[in-house]
């Protein structure tokens, strides 16, 4: 064989094997995948989470509605008890909601601050909740700067454990001055004095305090008591359960007077029973 020829067989093997390896490609062969047919599915879409229901906000709690009494025809009289609230003004409102009864509470704007729960609790049961000043202040001696300071910060301690404003003033000690008409005037607050004083803050008895309200009281009276004092809390069952036999009908300070209350007025009692010609 010639060099050539030899050349020419060389190429021949070389093209061979060549061919081989390329047919191999197309073969299937172990371990190598077999091509899968892909069929596309658009895919659906996702179904939307359901929100979540929410919690529903617990109802705030309120007031039980104010009672439908006419004290123009009924013998209405308003128990109001002053300086608190003291833990034991919670004595007191378990005495007045066992009897249904509701009372008007001019708070120390210092001690609403120390025990708001006590002044949403008297708001809560349908009391009205009046201010009488932040530290018990003689307000008609008082410089303008004085009284604002008082009756605002007493405004505020009510309005933080309530959410309601007051409207009514009892100044401590009845002090009252122009000054303190203006200012009272300006923030929306009429001064309620009282037309029975049992003088429960010097005889700390409940007898005496229970006679003196029982034989004080006319249609239309404005009871004052304190429930600081424990002698006038223990009182006050025997209080209520004798001038209700006598047919009175216990209500707030702006229900006494029919919510026609100015602002900057004082007020002592109302003329409650007088259209029926009662005493
Ligand atoms: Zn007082």
């Amino acid at each position: 064989m010639d060099g050539p020829g030899l050349v020419r067989r060389g190429a021949a093997a070389v093209l061979a094997a060549a061919l081989c390896g390329w047919l191999s490609t197309l073969a299937p062969s172990a371990g190598r995948e077999e091509p899968v047919a892909v069929q596309v599915v658009r895919e659906l879409p996702k179904p939307k989470p359901k929100p979540k229901p929410k919690p529903k906000p617990k109802p705030k709690p309120e007031p039980p509605p104010v009672p439908d009494v006419d004290c123009a025809r009924a013998k209405c009289v308003a128990l109001t008890f002053d300086d608190g609230p003291v833990p034991g003004t919670a004595e007191l409102l378990d005495v007045l909601d066992a009897r249904g009864v509701r009372a008007t509470f001019f708070v120390v704007g210092e001690n609403a601050a120390e025990h708001p729960e006590l002044v949403r609790r008297e708001h809560l049961a349908g009391h009205e909740v009046g201010n009488h000043s932040y530290t018990h202040a003689d307000l008609g001696a008082a410089s303008k700067r004085r009284v604002v300071s008082e009756l605002r910060r007493t405004q505020e301690a009510v309005r933080a454990a309530t959410g309601v404003t007051p409207v009514l003033l009892r100044p401590p000690y009845g002090s009252m001055s122009g000054t303190l008409t203006r200012e009272a005037r300006r923030m929306g607050l009429s001064q309620v004095l009282w037309s029975v004083d049992p003088l429960d803050w010097s005889e700390r008895d409940s007898g005496s305090v229970e006679r003196r309200v029982v034989e004080g009281v006319r249609p239309g009276a404005v009871v004052l008591m304190h429930d600081i004092h424990g002698s006038t809390v223990d009182a006050v069952p025997d209080i209520i359960d004798r001038l209700r036999d006598d047919g009175y009908v216990f209500v707030t300070v702006s229900q006494l007077f029919g919510g026609r209350l100015a602002p900057g007025e004082e007020y002592v009692e109302s003329k409650s029973g007088q259209s029926q010609g009662l005493p």
